[in-house]
């Protein structure tokens, strides 16, 4: 059993569910890891306790990433929620209705570098922002905004997945298909989740 937290709600050491009463401020909390690591799972996880609690929110994603749907957000298990698809942190940021207390973003390592000082904007203004993304690229490099956005984030949860040749924690998404740039998305058959010693740098040189 985990000790307990030191906030009620989540396994030890995760984010408060609600903020305390006496002390109604927003956070930022970035949700990283591999392709397969349960990013999307966790997030859902997250907004679904924000529903059950009533609070108001709203899910988006980057209009990038239609694998699997246009308008939901969906984890490689199928577990999927509505959200709406923005081309940029501006959009995003102008999408916020005034009741939402909490925002969920997936997929945000393909937003823009607007979004830190977006999601800066929405935590001073008392909004709880859970924002998912991968930490790495195909390459194993930082992803777009997310070094920034976990330098600025209250809470970081890294999280791993198995990894398909040795069966280690898999911190790297292995590109399995010749194709270049950061923005091919894809899925099993393109994409597999290694280990630091499993994962083989790509011969393609970097642009
Ligand atoms: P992410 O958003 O991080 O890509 P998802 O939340 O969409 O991940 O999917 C996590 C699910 O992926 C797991 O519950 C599991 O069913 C599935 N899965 C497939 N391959 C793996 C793997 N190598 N390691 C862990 N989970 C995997
Ligand atoms: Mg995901
Ligand atoms: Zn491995």
């Amino acid at each position: 059993m985990l000790a307990p937290g030191p906030f009620p709600g989540g396994p030890s050491g995760s984010p408060p569910a609600a903020p305390p009463a006496a002390h109604r401020t927003g956070w930022i909390e970035v949700v990283c890891g591999s392709m397969f690591s349960g990013k999307t799972e966790e997030l859902l996880r997250r907004m679904k306790r924000a529903r059950l609690a009533r609070q108001g929110n709203v899910l988006f994603k980057p209009r990038v990433d239609n694998r699997y749907d246009e308008v939901k957000v969906v984890s490689h298990e199928g577990l999927n929620a509505e959200s709406i698809p923005v081309a940029s942190a501006k959009e995003l940021l102008s999408r916020v209705p005034p009741a939402v207390v909490v925002v969920g973003i997936d997929e945000v390592q393909f937003f823009d570098d607007g979004i830190v000082d977006a999601v800066e904007a929405l935590a001073s203004r008392g909004v709880r922002v859970i924002a998912a993304g991968l930490d790495q690229d195909w390459r194993g490099r930082p992803f777009g905004p997310i070094p920034a956005l976990m330098s600025v984030a209250e809470y970081v949860t890294k999280l791993h997945a198995v990894c398909a040749r040795c069966g280690g924690a898999a911190t790297r998404s292995q590109r399995l298909v010749a194709a270049e740039g950061q923005l091919f998305v894809g899925g099993s058959a393109e994409y597999e989740a290694r280990c630091r010693a499993c994962f083989v740098p790509s011969p393609i040189a970097a642009p």
